[in-house]
């Protein structure tokens, strides 16, 4: 049969595939690293997914073996962060960039108010998105220090519609370890941080996270919603942007992003086959505490966020003399560590340490550190 001399041209070309690539320490932002096994699963997939002689590109979003895939995808997203039976699990696309404009369009009435905290850049153009749909109001700001810090001397009106805040500020390296007292429901943007720790999903009614930074390839976005909340806007909603909708439709109103879907599905079961957030929040601790206790030591360099809101995913910071910064990303380089160079609103490095970065890929660039140390001030 011509699946299987396909087939057979198939495995002759993947022998001669390197396999065992020797693979750099990236701390990009986003789209970010993935664990080794999540890419050679991923990989062999494509080729032919779990032996059905079909390519994980091409199989229908409607067949048996993409039923099995979602389905496992959502019962890993409810068991790994304890997700209540009266949420829907939902896999999207659009990026979080679409969530901006998606919860108000369905969460905020003509008569209603949003609330805002506004923590940087992604607060900013959330805000932007929701002030076309209805009335805005940022509670609070850190813009006055350039974002360096989380706000918390604020009220949440408990006549607004609902609230909304960034968890992790992918740029600016803070996050929001304590969820803000609410009676109104809580809309949160946790793209850079969801997986990272344990949270109680019954603190907010709306969460959203774009895939490319700890889940898996960019074209999808996880959202976890009550549907309680759902319905009451009175406005007109296209279907593309209805919540309700895509419930209904069991995230099959139109095709999916079967790739990201699927490979956000391995990634899932090897942060399960660890133990799960619990565990991977442990060693992501341990991980940030290297670097930041790191970033502290070295005469050289300098954190740019307040110590009780230092993110455990984007380390931000720069160094004291501003002219090496560009020699040590250089040095860097030369020791397989990318993806380090600071976002140009904050300048310096910004050092992204999402679930699948080892921690002997933070070793190395503390290892590197030193040495530039020791070079420079000998
Ligand atoms: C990356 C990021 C976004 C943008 O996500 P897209 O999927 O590219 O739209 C939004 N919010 C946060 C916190 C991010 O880190």
């Amino acid at each position: 049969m011509l699946i299987f001399d396909l087939k057979g041209v198939f495995i002759k070309k993947r022998k001669s595939f390197k396999t065992e690539i020797k693979m750099k320490h990236n701390f990009g932002a986003g789209p970010s690293n993935l664990p080794q096994e999540v890419y050679k699963e991923a990989s062999q997939a494509i080729l032919n997914l779990n032996d059905t002689g079909l390519s994980v590109l091409e199989i229908s979003h409607r067949s048996k073996e993409f039923d099995e895939i979602i389905i496992e995808a959502e019962r890993l997203v409810r068991e790994l962060l304890h997700v209540p039976r009266a949420y829907s699990v939902l896999f999207l696309q659009g990026g979080a960039s679409t969530q901006f404009a998606m919860a108000p369009l369905n969460l905020l009435p003509k008569d209603g108010y949003a609330t805002y905290l506004d923590t940087g850049a992604w607060s900013t153009k959330a805000v932007k998105q929701a002030e076309k749909i209805g009335e805005t109001k940022i509670l609070a700001s850190s813009s006055d220090r350039n974002y360096s810090y989380i706000p918390k001397d604020f009220e949440i009106p408990s006549d607004a519609s609902y609230f909304h805040y960034t968890s992790n500020n992918t740029i600016f390296g803070t996050e929001v370890f304590e969820t803000p007292k609410s009676s109104i429901p809580v809309v949160v943007d946790m793209s850079s941080d969801i997986f990272s720790r344990e949270i109680e999903v019954s603190d907010f009614d709306l969460i959203y996270a774009g895939a490319q930074k700890n889940l898996g390839p960019a074209g999808m976005t996880l959202v976890i919603i009550n549907d309680d909340i759902l319905g009451k806007s009175g406005n007109i909603i296209p279907s593309m942007l209805d919540y309700q909708a895509h419930i209904k439709a069991g995230s099959r109103y139109n095709t999916p992003p079967v790739f990201s879907i699927y490979t956000s599905m391995l990634t899932l079961r090897w942060l399960k086959q660890k133990g799960g957030v619990q565990v991977i929040e442990k060693e992501n601790i341990v991980k940030a505490r290297t670097l930041y206790e790191e970033i502290e030591r070295n005469t050289l360099f300098k954190a740019t966020a307040d110590v009780t809101d230092r993110s455990r995913m984007n380390v931000t910071f720069v160094m004291e003399n501003g002219d090496l910064e560009a020699e040590f990303l250089e040095f860097a380089k030369k020791r397989e560590i990318v993806g380090i160079k600071g976002h140009r609103s904050v300048g310096g490095f910004r050092a992204s340490i999402y679930n699948s970065i080892g921690i002997q890929s933070v070793n190395a660039l503390v290892d590197a550190m030193q040495e530039f140390e020791e070079q420079k001030t000998k």
